[in-house]
Parts: C-alpha cells; sequence; structure tokens
C-alpha cells in the first residue's frame, strides 16, 4: 500500500481517526482529506480503490460498509461519490455533445453548495473535540477543498473522454452547478449566529443572494466554536437527498468586423421598430448579420458601427467600419477563405448592402471602432437646390473656405432623442460641381459628426454659418452620401 501523507504518523492514531470519520458516515475521499492528504494523485483512484485505502487504514475486513455506499457523505453531500465516477463523466460528455460547440481545448468550473461549508467545518470541529492532540496544529483550510479533489480525479477522465486538454484558462467554459434544495436553510442558523457579518443583506430578499461563499465563510471564521455546536449539528447529520446537478456550457465571445457600402435610400442602419411595429423591411444590421449568424450560431448578439447614416442617406467608398459581437458562438473556427464565403454570401443575397474586409478580431481590438469616431474625418457629396440660379464661378467662392468652424444646435430632426445643445465641427474642405442653374453637387471633408444636411440649410438658423449665408440664396438638399469615413481600421484584406 502507498504511504499516505497523514496529519498524524501513528498508525493506532490514524485507525481512530479513519474509523470516526466512516462513523460520521464520511466517503472514503472525504475521509483522506479530513486526515490531511492533499496530494492529487492519491484522489485518483476509483471510489472502489479510495475505499480499500480506508479500510486499510481502519484496518478492517472488507466487510467494512461505507454509509457512502447508501448514504449521501455529511460532508461532500456526495458529490466527491456519485459525481466523481466515470458514469457521470460519460454524462457531461454526452450533455457537451449534445449543445454541439466547436472547441479546443476547456475550462471546467464548479459550483458547490455553500452549506458544504458549515458541514465542513461541522467536520473539523468534531475532529478537534474527539482528537484534540492531533488536530490542535492543523487548521481548517489545510484541508483540501471537495472542488479541487473533485478537479483532481476528474480532470484527467474528462479530458480523455472529450479527447482535448483541461486547460485553466480557455474560451470554452463546462461548468457544473451542484444544487442541494436544503443548502440555505442549513445555512439560515448563521442568520441569527452571526447577524453583523449579514446586517446588510438582510435586507435584500432572503434566499437566493443572502449566503454567498464569501459571506458564510467570514461568519464561519468569525464564529467561536461553542457557539458554532449550540447552532449546527456536530458532526453534521446525514443529508436527505444528493445534489442534483446542472451541466451548462458557453464560449466566450467572438467579434467580427468589416466595412459596409450601402447603396439604399430607404434602409436604416439597425432595425427601424416604433411601438413594437416596423417601420422598414430591413435594415443594415441584419442584411450584414443574417448569414453571419447562421454560420457562428450565437445565443445573442450586438451590431455596432463606426458612427451612422440617415436611412435616406447612402454609405459609398471605402464603407463604414462594423462590428459584431457574437455572444455564447457554438462555432469558432474559420480560415480567412471561409470568413471569405461568408462575405460572399451576404453580398450575393442583396444589393443594397456590400461588405468587404470581413474579419475575426480580438475583445482588445473593438475598442478601435469608437476611438476613430470622433476624431477621424468623414467625405460626402450632396446634391444642393439654390432658389437662385448659380453659376460655376459662383460656387469657386467655397473652394477658398478652409477649415471653416461651424456652431451646430441640435438639429429639430433629431432633438426627440439627443438633448438640446450647441456643438463645434469644422469643415475643412468644400468643393463643387455644378449640374444645372439651381443644382449643384457640393464635395465636402468634415469632422465626424458634424451635420451635414443642417449645414446645407440652416435647419431655421440653428446652424451658423451654413451655405445659404455663405452664397447668398437659399439652398436645399436633396440626396446625400457618405463618400468615405477615414477610419484605418479594420485592416484592409487582399479583395
Ligand atoms: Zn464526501
Amino acid at each position: 500500500m502507498e504511504e499516505l501523507e497523514l496529519i498524524t504518523s501513528s498508525e493506532d492514531d490514524a485507525r481512530s481517526v479513519a474509523k470516526c470519520l466512516v462513523d460520521v458516515g464520511c466517503c472514503p475521499r472525504c475521509v483522506l482529506r479530513f486526515m490531511g492528504e492533499k496530494r492529487p494523485h492519491i484522489y485518483k483512484k476509483t471510489i472502489e480503490q479510495a475505499s480499500d485505502v480506508v479500510r486499510q487504514l481502519c484496518q478492517t475486513e472488507n466487510n467494512t460498509s461505507f454509509s457512502g455506499v447508501s448514504k449521501p457523505c455529511p460532508a461532500c453531500l456526495g458529490i466527491l461519490q456519485d459525481f466523481s465516477c466515470k458514469e457521470f463523466f460519460i454524462k457531461i460528455k454526452e450533455q457537451v455533445d449534445e449543445e454541439g460547440y466547436q472547441f479546443t481545448d476547456y475550462l471546467c468550473s464548479l459550483m458547490v453548495p455553500i452549506c458544504t461549508q458549515p458541514r465542513q467545518h461541522a467536520v473539523f470541529i468534531h475532529l478537534k473535540t474527539e482528537f484534540s492532540e492531533i488536530y490542535k496544529s492543523v487548521k481548517e483550510d489545510n484541508i483540501s477543498s471537495i472542488k479541487d479533489i473533485w478537479k483532481w480525479f476528474a480532470g484527467p477522465e474528462l479530458a480523455l473522454l472529450l479527447g482535448i486538454d483541461f486547460q485553466q484558462k480557455s474560451d470554452f467554459e463546462i461548468c457544473i452547478t451542484f444544487i442541494y434544495d436544503n443548502s440555505d436553510k442549513e445555512c439560515g442558523f448563521l442568520l441569527n449566529a452571526q447577524p453583523e457579518v449579514f446586517r446588510k443583506r438582510k435586507c435584500k430578499r432572503y434566499g437566493f443572494e443572502t449566503f454567498t461563499r464569501a459571506s458564510v465563510a467570514k461568519a464561519l471564521m468569525e464564529i467561536d466554536e461553542d457557539k458554532f455546536k449550540r447552532f449546527f449539528h456536530c458532526p453534521p447529520a446525514i443529508p436527505d437527498s444528493i445534489c442534483r446537478y446542472e451541466i451548462t456550457c458557453c464560449h466566450e465571445a467572438v467579434y467580427i468586423a468589416g466595412r459596409y457600402q450601402k447603396f439604399s435610400r430607404i434602409l436604416s442602419q439597425t432595425p427601424w421598430i416604433v411601438d413594437g411595429g416596423r417601420k422598414s423591411e430591413s435594415s443594415v444590421q441584419e442584411l450584414i448579420c443574417e448569414s453571419i449568424l447562421d454560420r457562428f450560431k450565437p445565443t445573442d448578439h450586438k451590431f455596432s458601427a463606426s458612427g451612422r447614416e440617415d436611412v435616406d442617406v447612402r454609405m459609398l467608398g471605402t464603407g463604414r467600419p462594423f462590428i459584431v459581437e457574437l455572444v455564447n458562438p457554438h462555432v469558432v473556427m474559420f480560415s480567412p477563405e471561409e470568413l471569405k464565403t461568408i462575405q460572399e454570401k451576404i453580398n450575393m443575397s442583396t444589393s443594397d448592402v456590400a461588405v468587404q474586409d470581413l474579419q475575426i478580431i480580438s475583445r482588445e481590438e473593438t475598442s478601435n471602432l469608437k476611438e476613430g469616431e470622433i476624431d477621424k474625418t468623414k467625405s460626402y457629396c450632396a446634391l444642393c437646390c439654390s432658389e437662385k440660379p448659380l453659376s460655376q464661378e459662383d460656387l469657386n467662392k467655397l473652394h477658398d473656405i478652409k477649415n471653416l468652424t461651424l456652431q451646430q444646435k441640435t438639429p429639430i430632426r433629431v432633438l426627440h432623442r439627443r438633448p438640446l445643445a450647441v456643438r463645434e465641427r469644422v469643415i475643412h474642405e468644400m468643393r463643387t460641381e455644378k449640374v444645372d442653374d439651381h443644382r449643384f453637387k457640393l464635395y465636402l471633408s468634415t469632422q465626424a459628426g458634424t451635420y451635414i444636411k443642417e449645414f446645407v440649410h440652416g435647419d431655421f438658423g440653428r446652424t451658423n454659418p451654413h451655405l445659404s449665408t455663405l452664397l447668398g440664396t437659399d439652398c436645399d438638399i436633396v440626396q446625400l452620401d457618405v463618400e468615405s469615413v477615414n477610419v484605418e481600421w479594420p485592416p484592409r484584406l487582399a479583395r
């Protein structure tokens, strides 16, 4: 038999402690952990092998029955018995398979019922009472936790079943939550015993949030032993039932960036919904996202772009940068060629929108989208009309104006969703091209965020100066195109 590293080197002492723990109802793994064994490999044994080890410790024949065989362990509530065996790991694998996630490694997180904390404390106090000499210098946090032992055993077993490695850090997480229905009830005594720890939380609704791992640990650390014994069974009672469990999987968000052009004058950037009713058939967001969602299969998604254009404004040139955040995607591995195929699919599905430079980016890179929004320049082409006829010479006056600062009061058309304010924006350059006596094209390069329509018609004097004052005749805007959003991100890809 392999040498164990226990809190006592005396065989007689070890036998007494082991027998005591078996009498209390502890499962073999809990016997070993309460006796101070904390080397992972000792726990990489089947429950039968661990039982043999404990039987030898007790120096009894094979007829020693562990209450764990029929009743759950009062310390781990069965987590280190029924839920630390191959049958359970197979159930985990089946569930993971069923959810259809794509992953190359995984991390496993375990949530154990909070009442295992007072239960463990009760076992420990019982041992200290019965074996004061042996346990006098042992601290409770020297005892390996249920979580650690479960992972030591389950980690390699599960990795073998799933065929991939168990990691400390991974984008894919398998979360196993053990639920014990009486957990809050069993912790309830702490509210009376240590009210100061829970004072702040007491006003919140009872139950769900009352007992946290940290607050229960604090209360147990502060409560003195005699007081604890008055409130809690030492050793802890055999539980009526074992835990239930839930297995959930989730994948970190994946981010996709690209640029879009919009050729329609009746398409909004995001779904246009008023009072629950659709105001437009589709949107840039929906046209782009449909094919992406179809492949990545996320549970949710968020679309964001570097600024927005009005429904009736086209977005031309190199397009507008955007990001799609895919929340909890099931499929995540795509080669650049496959992304190109998705891009082609989007572009085949509509003539209103075209996407380019579609790529997967990191979470850190997403901040680039908003950074470019304020400082970068944007270029527009506005088709304007004037009350008086204008010659190209009249229009040329605008070409000499550089870096014109505008004072823009929040436009009337957006007042319902933006606060009233005056903001300064700069028009860097203007160029014109006469179409006929009353119509001309105005090319502008401006600071991001300039209200172009208002600059042209003046918005009842709310934008100053405006085009009418510069040309000496009333002007209005017929059509507007965004020619470029000069953000050098995301990186351009070969087409
Ligand atoms: Zn146990």
